[in-house]
């Protein structure tokens, strides 16, 4: 289940060099070419799904494992402040590269990065009839 035009396809089954911190029969963990912060790493599956909506759920669910498992083990060695976990989906959402990968940003104190959204304010109206669109009643 590759896709021979996805980069990160090569990467994850070692076509492509990478500075790789983990790798197992399903998963490469990799550092981004483009970091936010030092020790900014992709979790990659080694098979091509474009993005969570294609994600296998046993997939789904090692991704989490192996994010709490690099996350543990990169605060310790890299002595950060906190993490970001960042998964885009849909070019409306930042996906760049079309093959799912989840986002490890480890944090600092001092750093500059700004990971988020501008909050809206919602009266209790609003947020009723978004909680019925999305849960059918
Ligand atoms: P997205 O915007 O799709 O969520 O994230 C794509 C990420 O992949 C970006 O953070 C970008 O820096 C990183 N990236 C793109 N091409 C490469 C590459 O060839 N190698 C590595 N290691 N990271 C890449
Ligand atoms: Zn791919």
């Amino acid at each position: 289940m590759k896709d021979d035009n996805c980069i990160f396809c090569k990467i994850a089954n070692g076509e492509i060099p990478s500075k790789t911190l983990y790798e197992d029969e399903k998963f490469r963990v990799i550092l981004d070419l483009g970091p936010a912060t030092k020790g900014h790493a992709l979790i990659l599956p080694k098979n091509h799904y474009a993005n969570l909506y294609e994600l296998p759920d046993e997939a789904a669910s090692n991704v989490m494992l192996l994010a709490k498992k690099m996350v543990s083990q990169m605060t310790d060695r890299l002595s950060c402040d906190g993490f970001n976990l960042v998964q885009n989906n849909g070019e409306v959402a930042g996906q760049t590269v079309f093959h799912f990968h989840m986002h490890l940003i480890p944090r600092y104190k001092d750093d500059v990065q700004k990971i988020g959204w501008k909050p809206g304010k919602p009266s209790q109206e609003e947020l009723e009839e978004i909680r019925g669109k999305i849960c059918g009643k």
